[in-house]
């Protein structure tokens, strides 16, 4: 095998291995080195989106939502059913198998597209050469690239006070494995993984309480979603309390014993598992040798330029592993960028318009700016807001919570954000994403015929209420 390429990527997740194909299919030579090795020591593409993120998780949320469909909901459509019962190694095993086959599917994509994959870690060295070291860290070889693409992704975060075991204290990765229903499942930090690990298990039956920080519940999202949000997960049964800052964990016996600064008081908790989900940092360890000349930056991201060039010449660096949010969809769109770059095409990425999604129920979506980023930032601004609770198709399924809600510029009317809390809006913010990408204005989306009755009509409606016209709410009186 040629040990020369035209490009290397180091890492196979949704940033590297897209960016691979890219470059494939741009007729480059390419290599992809990844690490990642499954539960049976064997390698497996795909990263932490396929083998213990994005795919996984939704597995899980899909599975528990299912059941809890059928617990809470049939018998309201007048579906009887008796004798439920929760397999939760059946579930588990079905998760296992949506990984199996997606992640295969990814070596399947690599082999049709003539991409040579090398099972190790690399390590950037200088002159553009990487060091590939076999799992058992014995075996290594050189290979070369005029240019190379860095996507080694990033790692759960952890807190020095509460180590992870890997049995009662684990990590989000831990926390997509476990064999029962725990009673009283601990989660440290509210954020997007906290929130969907804990709807999971709170569906299938736990207590569950999340421990977050910060005063400010979702403070990413728009303040009115987050708000509404806290509203209905509460109601749901999730026990999320604000400011309380986790300080140390003790596990004796099969529980852990959480102290926490809450109210200006220590409280403890005693729960039969803890998941610490605090954020994720890049995975930079090992991944460049000293002089290879690799800048990060001052939070360990590797530091890249608005085209996602590194300062070395020829480098680049994509996902996780660099500035902006942690999202597949946002790496991979880095990595179809990269290698159009170094195929000498123009491209870039649109960051002002990555849609980000809560998978919980309601799910939250949104695009662009929020409404106090705008205030922030002194921009004009009109606001249309349409609850689902007004939808025909939403009461028709039973999911009437949330609202959609459509930020357009005040003199322009061009449409700044879309954000959703609702039944799909995961799928329903594409359209959002669509009209912006476009410069759409409100009055656009208002001209827009929606088929009838569908979740769409509620972004209809939105728009239709910036200017007070919206059909199926009564505008308030002043
Ligand atoms: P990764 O997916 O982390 O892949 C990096 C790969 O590189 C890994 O295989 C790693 O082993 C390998 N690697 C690292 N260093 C080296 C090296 N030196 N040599 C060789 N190989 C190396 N995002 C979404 O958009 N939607 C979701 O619904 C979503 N859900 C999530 C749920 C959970 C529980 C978690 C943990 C994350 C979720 N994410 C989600 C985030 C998403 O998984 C990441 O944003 C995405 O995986 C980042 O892609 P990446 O390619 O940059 O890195
Ligand atoms: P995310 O970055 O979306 O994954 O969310 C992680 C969350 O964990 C953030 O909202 C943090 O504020 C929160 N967090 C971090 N450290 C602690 C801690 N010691 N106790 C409670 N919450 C924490």
């Amino acid at each position: 095998m040629s040990d020369k390429f035209d490009v290397i990527v180091i890492g196979a997740g949704p940033a590297g291995y897209v960016a691979a194909i890219r470059c494939a299919q741009l007729k480059l030579k390419t290599a992809c080195v990844d690490d990642w090795l499954n539960s049976d020591n064997k390698p497996s593409l795909g990263g932490t989106c396929l083998n213990v993120g994005c795919i996984p998780s939704k597995s899980l949320l899909e599975s528990s939502e299912f059941y809890e469909h059928v617990t809470q909901k049939a018998a309201a459509h007048g579906v009887q059913v008796k004798d439920i019962s929760l397999d939760i190694d059946a579930m588990m095993a079905r998760k296992d198998q949506v990984v199996k086959e997606l992640t295969q599917g990814i070596g399947s994509l690599f082999k049709a597209n003539g991409i040579t994959s090398f099972s190790g870690r690399g390590k950037l060295m200088a002159k553009n050469r990487v060091e590939i070291s076999s799992s058992g860290g014995n075996k290594s070889r050189i290979i070369e690239a005029q240019h190379i693409i860095l996507a080694p992704g990033s790692i759960p975060a952890d807190i020095a006070t509460v180590p992870i075991d890997g049995k009662t204290v684990v990590d989000s990765s831990g926390a997509l494995a476990f064999d029962t229903v725990p009673d009283n499942l601990g989660i440290i930090g509210a954020g997007v993984i906290g929130l969907e690990l804990g709807s999971v298990w709170r569906r299938l039956g736990a207590n569950v309480i999340l421990l977050e920080a910060q005063e400010t519940f979702l403070e990413i999202a728009d303040q009115q979603i987050s708000k509404e949000a806290l509203r209905q997960f509460t109601s749901l049964g999730l026990d999320i309390r604000l400011g309380a800052r986790v300080i140390g964990c003790e596990v004796k016996g099969n529980k852990a014993g959480i102290s926490y600064q809450y109210n200006n008081e220590t409280h403890r908790q005693s729960v039969d598992k803890l998941i610490v989900a605090v954020g994720r940092r890049p995975n930079t360890t090992g991944l460049f040798a000293e002089d290879s000349g690799l800048l990060l930056d001052e939070w360990g991201f590797i530091h890249v330029d608005d085209q996602c060039r590194t300062s070395m010449p020829g480098v680049y660096a994509i996902g996780d592993a660099v500035r902006g949010p942690m999202l597949a969809h946002k790496g991979s769109e880095e990595g179809v960028m990269a290698a159009e770059l170094i195929a000498g095409q123009e491209a870039q990425v649109n960051y002002d318009v990555i849609p980000s999604v809560i998978y919980t129920q309601p799910e939250i979506a949104w695009a662009g700016r929020t409404e106090q980023e705008l205030k922030t930032r002194g921009d004009a601004y009109r606001c249309g807001i349409f609850p689902f609770a007004a939808s025909g198709r939403a009461r028709a399924s039973g999911y009437t919570a949330g609202m959609v809600k459509v930020l357009a510029d005040a003199r322009t009317d061009r449409v700044v954000g879309v954000h959703m809390i609702g039944p799909h809006v995961s799928e329903l913010i594409a359209q959002a994403v669509t009209a912006m990408e476009l410069g759409a204005s409100s009055e656009d989306i208002a001209m827009t015929v929606f088929a009838h009755p569908t979740l769409s009509e509620a972004i209809h409606e939105a728009a239709l209420a910036i200017d007070g016209r919206a059909i199926h709410v009564a505008k308030s009186r002043k």
